[in-house]
């Protein structure tokens, strides 16, 4: 798995919190990774501050790549880039209590992760195994991807 990893991040309203104390605690990890988010994610992980009261650092500033917000288009966006081959892993904190209005987007999101077996973590005890795997730098490791895709892209239509 290479070096430097494209990681998307996502957190629905409810979990918003737990998405950004998560990001807060892996500053640094996090930082030497090129980082994309949804909208509103992405702002409020623009905020994060670490260092002191005094002086404050904001390890994000200028480093996350903030997407649409994801109920307008912004869960789309980073479906495309799996499926482009861009994200190397998904971060998706969802809301499991409550259907959202951008449910389907929620769906195909999921979906396309799973599809292209990329690193998925929707909670934050396989987000902290992820992000601390020895797999992560190890070069003789690489995602495979599936070979069904391969398969449909090439199926025989009559
Ligand atoms: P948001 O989108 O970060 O713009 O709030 C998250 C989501 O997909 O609901």
């Amino acid at each position: 798995m290479k070096e430097i990893l494209n990681i998307a991040l996502v957190a629905h309203d409810s979990r918003k919190n737990e998405l950004i104390e998560w990001v807060g605690y892996n500053a640094e990890l996090l930082s030497k990774h090129h980082l994309y988010a949804t909208g509103t994610t992405g702002k409020l992980i623009g905020e994060i501050a670490c260092g002191t009261e005094d002086e404050p650092e904001y390890p994000f500033t200028g480093k996350v790549t903030r997407l649409l917000s994801g109920p307008l288009g912004g869960d789309q966006q980073i479906g495309a880039m799996i499926a482009e081959g861009k994200i190397d892993m998904l971060i998706f904190f969802c809301d499991n209590l409550a259907m959202q209005g951008h449910q389907n987007d929620v769906s195909a999101l999921s979906r396309l992760a799973s599809l292209y077996n990329i690193a998925f973590a929707t909670n934050r005890t396989t987000a902290d195994l992820l992000l601390t795997s020895t797999l992560l730098g190890d070069e003789s490791y690489s995602r495979i991807v599936p070979e069904c895709i391969q398969q449909y892209a090439n199926r025989k239509l009559k």
